[in-house]
């Protein structure tokens, strides 16, 4: 009983690769899912797959999901593969310069919005209604403590990600009465390897932020992940959900 139950459902993580979406892979899997990783980098998927060694219940797809072309492949390849999606993570994304708002590049603030927020939109709305056909669905969308509170020189980054936050409780009172259920998580900083795209500074400001005094881990991630993805959680949606060592006041 103490086990969370996945047995018999099937996740498609974004970003699955690595850092957290790897984490989470790992946990849906430990919790009996069938999981399809998808991410831009084939060498980081296969490594992936070689170190998860799940077998023939772990697939991974080389998928950029701010393309809609690909996006839509790739959930026909996935429904097609397993019979159904059950759960869908929307963990995908980069933290874009660290720069003022008026230095930021017209470009830099594009692709961040691209990914960390029209991906999840384009993503949800392709799974969306294969799920609400099947009656039960799990989206756990992975936005920030950035989309709650605005870190300095990350405005792309935080306007992105509170973008996330809007969107999760805008679709998860759409869907509140159809099984499917939306919610986010809003982790505060945890080392992967998106920090090489950030400087020490802005991570010491980070982690300078966070009452519990240490960087948040993958794996506390992952296991909350796996609890929004379950059948257990089933009276939230459209919520969000802190992982911020107490760093959130709401
Ligand atoms: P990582 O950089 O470790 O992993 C992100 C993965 O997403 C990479 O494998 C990356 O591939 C992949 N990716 C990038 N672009 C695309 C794309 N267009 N389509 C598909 N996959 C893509 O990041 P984290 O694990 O740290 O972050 C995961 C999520 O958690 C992000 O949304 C991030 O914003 C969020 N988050 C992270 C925090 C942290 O401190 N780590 C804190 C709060 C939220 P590649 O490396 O080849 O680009």
């Amino acid at each position: 009983m103490n086990k969370i139950d996945l047995d018999g459902r099937t996740a498609i993580v974004t970003g699955g690769a690595r850092g957290i979406g790897l984490a989470v892979t790992q946990r849906l899997l430990a919790s009996g899912a069938r999981a399809v990783m998808w991410d831009v980098d084939q060498a980081a998927l296969d490594a992936a797959r070689r170190s998860l060694d799940a077998g023939e219940v772990l697939s991974a797809a080389r998928v950029d999901v701010t393309d809609p072309d690909q996006v839509r492949d790739a959930v026909a390849a996935a429904v097609n593969g397993h019979g159904k999606v059950d759960i869908l993570v929307n963990n995908a994304g980069i933290a874009g310069p660290v720069l003022k708002t008026w230095d930021y590049p017209v470009e830099e603030w594009r692709k961040v919005i691209d990914l960390d927020l029209t991906a999840v939109f384009l993503c949800c709305r392709t799974l969306v209604p294969h799920m609400m056909q099947n009656g039960y669905g799990r989206i756990v969308n992975i936005a920030s403590v950035a989309g709650k509170e605005g870190n300095p020189n990350a405005s792309a980054y935080s306007a992105a990600k509170a973008g996330v936050i809007g969107l999760t409780k805008s679709l998860g009172k759409e869907l509140a009465e159809s099984g499917v259920i939306v919610n986010c998580v809003t982790p505060a900083a945890i080392r992967t390897d998106i920090f090489d795209q950030i400087t020490q500074e802005h991570i010491d400001y980070m982690l300078s932020k966070i009452p519990m005094g240490r960087l948040g881990l993958t794996e506390e991630a992952a296991a909350m992940v796996a609890w929004l993805a379950s059948s257990e959680c089933s009276f939230s949606t459209g919520a969000v959900f802190d992982l911020t060592g107490g760093r959130s006041t709401y």
